[in-house]
């Protein structure tokens, strides 16, 4: 701003001096926003001096983020980035934030942190060990931005009280989280604490346990984290798996909006590779508020979960974990859970538990659960098509496969979960077409039962 006061040949000076900014930024901005949206490179051999280029890329994605702006791609290399500590950007209370992402891009024009096309690359953090400091490998604060491709891998803990690290931990607006792939740390996976209209789609989130903190029991790694409060609107986990999380695969116990969970699988939860037992151990915890005592939001959250999997968790495949108030699940499958759906609630005033009550069940599918069912207010839910409503007795000779290897297959190119014939109803399965309409697509006179629909007519 010009003072008033100035004399004439300082305000001269001062106007010469902006119109030469001006002019020079004006300069910048044609040379940084190109006619076609630009793009940018990290290879594990780049250098941050570097301009970024193909031919002379970035070192750090941390680096990459100064120089791109809305609808440009930053392509990131395949190969193991070895982060070291000094890569720490942001020290935040008890957080050590390593790769902070506070850039957004805007609607239509998203900044993109996408691997290479047919490349992997590997971040790991296992030098990143800053004392009493909790490790976030990817912190977003951004809006509009979609990252996919990227692996993360050693997030570590280094508090022994309660803690937890978190591999990707999402704040932002707006934003795509695809094909990452999170997996042999002591971190939780990805953790939604906040922000509306995020997609997580098929993500991978697996061997996961902080073997550091509190009684080592990794009682606090879930694969996928929704904890979020108030005005967190309109996200969706589709497509995700976790498995051999310490704690839970899903867990939305403290989140105070409803989330969709679509398509996603769960299992082997709670337990390490050698099925020796750890934390909590639930496929999907869909509920919350009971274990801290509250405070319970004017509101409960009525979360929807449709079309998922939940397989050999340690405990429930999935568990209502006390909510005061409903949750619609729809055309899932649960095998082999300790208890395949647990829907304990909480009472009005929530001091009590009680059997759960106001959850809306549609063509859900349990086998071979040490219990297919329990803690089940029946006249108080909306009970449709079941088949522990229905009492359906199935064999396994009812279904095309039931080898759990094909859970862990590999993707499919575009990134959608494999196609197995993993507890998909044979023809003459008795849950073929005894479903009724839950808003949702079906083949057939009818929906089936379960989380994949048969080409049976
Ligand atoms: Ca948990
Ligand atoms: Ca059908």
């Amino acid at each position: 701003m010009i003072e008033i006061s100035e004399t004439a040949s300082n305000s001269t000076r001062h106007i010469m001096k902006y119109r030469r900014f001006f002019l020079t930024g004006l300069l910048a901005l044609t040379l940084v926003t190109p006619l076609s949206a630009g793009t940018l490179h990290v290879a594990t051999t780049g250098n941050d001096k570097n301009p970024g280029t193909l031919a002379l890329p970035f070192a750090t994605i941390q680096r990459s983020e100064n120089s791109a702006g809305p609808g440009d791609t930053v392509f990131i290399h395949g190969g193991t980035y070895k982060m070291p500590a000094t890569q720490i950007t942001a020290q935040r209370r008890d957080r050590a934030e390593v790769t902070v992402l506070s850039k957004s891009g805007m609607p239509g024009k998203p900044i993109c942190y996408f691997a290479a096309p047919g490349e992997i690359p590997l971040f790991d953090f296992s030098d990143v060990k800053p004392p009493d400091h909790r490790v976030t490998a990817f912190s977003i604060d951004a809006s509009w931005l979609h990252l996919k491709g990227l692996s993360v891998t050693g997030v570590q803990v280094t508090i022994t009280s309660h803690t937890q690290s978190i591999c990707f931990d999402n704040e932002g607006n707006n934003n795509i989280y695809e094909q990452l792939q999170m997996h042999d740390g002591q971190a939780i996976g990805f953790w939604l604490g906040k922000g509306s209209n995020n997609l997580i789609v098929n993500c991978d989130s697996y061997r996961n346990y902080d073997y550091t903190s509190e009684n080592k029991k990794g009682g606090n790694v879930d694969g996928f984290g929704f904890h979020a409060p108030k005005g967190s609107v309109g996200n969706i986990f589709r497509g995700c798996r976790a498995w051999f999380n310490s704690d839970d695969g899903f867990d939305l116990i403290n989140t105070i909006e409803p989330i969709l969970i679509e398509n996603c699988w769960s299992f082997y939860n709670g337990f390490d590779p050698s099925f020796k037992g750890l934390g909590d151990g639930n496929g999907f915890k869909l509920g919350g508020y009971g274990v801290s005592g509250g405070p319970v939001p004017e509101v409960v959250p009525r979360h929807v979960i449709r079309l998922s999997l939940a397989v050999r968790n340690r405990s429930a495949g999935f568990y209502a974990n006390h909510q005061p108030g409903g949750i619609d699940m729809l055309n899932n499958t649960a095998y082999l859970n300790s208890v395949n759906f647990n829907l304990l609630g909480r009472d009005a005033s929530h001091t009590t538990d009680v059997p759960g009550y106001g959850h809306k069940l549609k063509n859900n599918l349990a086998y071979k659960g040490r219990t297919e069912v329990s803690n089940m207010n029946a006249a108080a839910c909306e009970l449709a098509a079941n088949s522990f409503d229905l009492k359906l007795q199935f064999e396994d000779k009812d279904f095309l496969g039931l080898n759990q290897a094909d859970l862990v297959a590999p993707r499919q190119a575009n990134g959608d979960l494999p196609l197995v014939p993993f507890m998909k109803l044979r023809p003459g399965n008795p849950a073929v077409n005894k479903g009724v309409d839950a808003g949702l697509p079906f083949k057939g006179k009818a929906p089936d039962l379960g989380a994949f629909e048969s080409e049976e007519r």
